[in-house]
C-alpha cells in the first residue's frame, strides 16, 4: 500500500471515458459515471435482463447484481 501510485478506479469500462456517458452508473465496477443522470429505480425484471448481459452493476441504481465472479 506505501510507495506506489494510487489509482482511484483501475476500472477500463468506457463509460468512465466518455464525457457524456449514456447510464449513470458503470455495469463493470458500479462506479458513477455520469452524474447528471436522475436516479431512478428498477424492477427485479430489469435486474434480471441485466444480469443476463453478464453486467456486474445495474447501470441505472448501481445495484451490485453478480456476487461470485
Ligand atoms: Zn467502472
Ligand atoms: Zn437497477
Amino acid at each position: 500500500m506505501t510507495g506506489r501510485f494510487k489509482k482511484p478506479n483501475p476500472c477500463e469500462n468506457m463509460n468512465h471515458r466518455r464525457p457524456n456517458a449514456p447510464v449513470s452508473h458503470c455495469p463493470e465496477c458500479g462506479g458513477v459515471v455520469n452524474g447528471s443522470l436522475p436516479a431512478r429505480s428498477c424492477s427485479e425484471a430489469e435486474h434480471a435482463a441485466a444480469r443476463r448481459r453478464q453486467a456486474v452493476f445495474c447501470v441505472h441504481c448501481g445495484t451490485q447484481l453478480i456476487f461470485n465472479r
